[in-house]
């Protein structure tokens, strides 16, 4: 069995909105999946439908308790990790991190931000698709602005504090403010490239490159219009986008964001998260065996072990 690790599924807020549970829910991952694999790590976002947003900080407890109630029917097999070490002790059972998609729960209040913190929540996706206190997401990029006054000070307390800083989803003037006000790496948890893949949640080369300049984590998201401008895609591309990262950013920076649960459809074969085994045997066919293992599962180790 492989290791994998990945930085982005919504299969918590999917459960959440279903009321299925995470043992055998019908969605790309649940725990019976997660048995292909030697102690995966997955991080869980908290989504949020946009219906929610005037009730957003709550909304995203309610989420988020739900989901430790999954996990706590599931002892033996899951359990949340908040830390490096957790990951590291948590041999056998999957390693399942919490993240938000969207600042939109922070309502302004870096007290929130800490009260998220506490909960588990490690790493912060800093808009979704709009505008929110933080900053402006893709697809109001028109509204224009980098970091909001207050985008300013969270970035600069999740830093401070531990929490990942995540730029997918955020319009291109948001990702130059990040670069601008933050010291440490950041990510873009699920997004491609641009260049192949016109979508513009996918990221430019100039963007890819400052990711690998600041030594942060590009993770490829499997969703098919963001792989291919047909709308219509298979592994061949994510190889494709992998590859043209790999000119740019090296392969130290690229890892999994495969959007799992989020996303409408997945390339032709990949049914669910069992996938990732043949996409890790079809990277050592392209890459070699060292790339194979850092994309798939040790890049995102090394990444965290000094951040969380
Ligand atoms: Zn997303």
């Amino acid at each position: 069995m492989i290791k994998y690790a990945d930085w982005h599924c919504d299969t918590a807020s999917s459960i959440y909105e279903t009321g299925e549970h995470i043992s055998d829910s019908n969605t790309h991952i649940n725990l019976k999946l997660l048995k292909n694999f030697d102690s995966p790590v997955q991080i869980f976002a908290v989504w949020l439908r946009k219906e929610y947003y005037n009730d957003a900080f709550n909304k995203t407890v309610e989420i988020i308790n739900n989901f430790k109630n999954e996990i706590k029917s599931n002892m033996d097999s899951i359990s949340l990790v908040k830390s490096y070490k957790d990951i590291v002790n948590n041999k056998g059972r999957v390693s399942a991190m919490l993240s938000i998609e969207g600042c939109e729960a922070l309502e302004g209040s870096i007290e929130k931000l800490d009260m998220l913190y506490d909960m588990g929540v490690r790493l912060a996706t800093l808009t979704w698709n709009y505008k929110n206190c933080v900053a402006t997401g893709v697809m109001e990029s028109n509204l224009g602005g980098g970091l909001t006054e207050f985008g300013r000070k969270a970035v600069r307390h999740m830093e401070d504090k531990g929490i990942i800083i995540d730029v997918s989803h955020i319009s291109d003037e948001g990702f130059y403010s990040v670069a601008e006000f933050t010291e440490k790496p950041f990510i873009a948890s699920h997004s491609n490239c641009r260049s192949i893949c016109k979508a513009p949640r996918n990221l430019t080369d100039e963007q890819i490159r400052l990711i690998g300049e600041r030594k942060g984590i590009i993770g490829l998201n499997m969703c098919q219009s963001f792989l291919n401008d047909s709308g219509k895609a298979s592994v061949d591309d994510v190889i494709k986008h992998t590859e043209h990262m790999l000119g740019i950013c090296g392969e130290n920076s690229i890892c999994l964001g495969c959007d799992f649960d989020g996303i409408p459809s997945t390339p032709e074969g990949m049914d669910d998260v069992t996938y990732i085994k043949s996409l890790y045997d079809r990277f050592e066919t392209e890459f070699g065996k060292d790339t194979a293992y850092k994309v798939v599962y040790g890049n995102f180790i090394d990444f965290i072990k000094d951040k969380i």
